[in-house]
């Protein structure tokens, strides 16, 4: 008997496994998707684990999947692309028998149209279906207020849970750089979420839903830098739990917090955010390098029949369509994102966890 049903997780079931991830404390992957190779790597090292899987989509990457770099920041296009990735979820999520919860990356202000056409295209869907495209969007509007902030999220948490969705929202600010913003050159002591800040957003999030998860700033920083650049703390989330519980009286952990920026980090660290309540690690720059490194290894292997279509060390007239063919030399970088993902599975302590 498994404990969650293959297919796209929402409402009840959804918020089930992040209580399952928070009481047997481990996280789960979320991974940024450009295409349908990734998307069915990540499938495949859910399916290989026995255990959900967390595929998202950002702006680019989904404007990726609709027309390649050519249509980037076509707004039509990053729209198009995030519902045709999801829609290939839907299809072949079957195949692998999988529970999936499907999601959207940062939105920030200028993104927010994004996600308003994405609940649009939902809400059709929905209609439809009568379940829902999407799991969860993401509100990323931490440059702003936390009162605006919250505002803002919270009426679309409202539009999302009419359509048994959730939502991740942001406070504080995630180092390094995201898609278009650069975050790489602010002050450190910004690095850091404020409790005060959580448990408010703990409180107004609550009364709309309970399917909503935390991003909170605790020195994680975007994409990969030599140690020492910034001194991560994950003891930040737990003293965010402990204050919203002393401030409304609530069950230990209350909230589900986000880990960005996971890629690099080590055991240590990832599993301390675990114990203070992180059920989501997102992992984009590791992953992004192990797809590239296991075509690059398959380049080294293969490098003399790689040179021209005809003509390899067996003879100058030899055909070398079997080793240049996109298939062929795809697959190693599948593979090897596969291999990586079980590998981070592991120290996310999400070992079948669909069992
Ligand atoms: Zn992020």
């Amino acid at each position: 008997m498994k404990k969650f049903s293959p297919g796209i997780l929402y409402g009840k079931e959804l918020l089930a496994l992040y209580e399952d991830a928070k009481k047997n404390e481990y996280a789960l992957p979320a991974v940024n998707v450009s295409g349908t190779n990734t998307i069915n790597a990540a499938l495949e090292a859910a399916a290989a684990v026995n255990s959900p899987i967390i595929i998202q989509f950002s702006f680019e990457g989904a404007g990726f999947i609709t027309g390649g770099r050519g249509l980037l920041n076509d707004f039509t296009a990053n729209v198009r692309g995030a519902v045709s990735g999801a829609l290939h979820v839907h299809n072949v999520v079957a195949y692998y028998g999988i529970p999936v919860v499907l999601h959207t990356d940062h939105a920030n202000d200028q993104l927010l149209p994004w996600v308003l056409q994405l609940i649009a295209e939902g809400e059709k869907f929905y209609a439809e279906k009568k379940f829902p495209l999407f799991s969860s969007h993401m509100t990323d509007l931490s440059a702003k207020s936390p009162d605006e902030n919250l505002e803002i999220s919270g009426a679309i948490f409202k539009q999302l849970v009419k359509l048994e969705m959730g939502i991740e929202i942001e406070l504080g600010v995630t180092g390094g750089i995201e898609g278009n913003i650069d975050n790489s050159r602010v002050a450190s002591e910004t690095l850091y979420t404020l409790p005060g800040d959580v448990a408010l957003a703990y409180s107004k999030m609550n009364k709309i839903g309970r399917l909503f998860t935390i991003a909170a700033a605790f020195g994680n920083v975007h994409g990969i830098y030599a140690p020492g650049h910034v001194e991560l703390k994950p003891v930040i989330l737990n003293n965010c739990q402990q204050y919203i519980r002393e401030t409304y009286h609530t069950e230990e952990k209350p909230a589900f917090f986000v880990f960005h920026g996971g890629s690099g980090s080590s055991l240590q660290q990832s599993r301390e955010a675990i114990q203070y309540g992180c059920i989501k690690m997102n992992i984009d720059t590791d992953l992004q390098w192990a797809f590239w490194e296991g075509v690059k290894n398959y380049y080294n292997e293969f490098e003399p029949f790689l040179q021209s279509q005809l003509g390899n060390p067996g003879g100058s007239a030899l055909p070398n369509k079997k080793y240049y063919e996109v298939k062929s030399w795809m697959r190693p970088g599948e593979k090897n994102y596969v291999k990586h993902l079980e590998e981070i599975y592991s120290n996310l302590n999400c070992i079948n966890r669909n069992g």
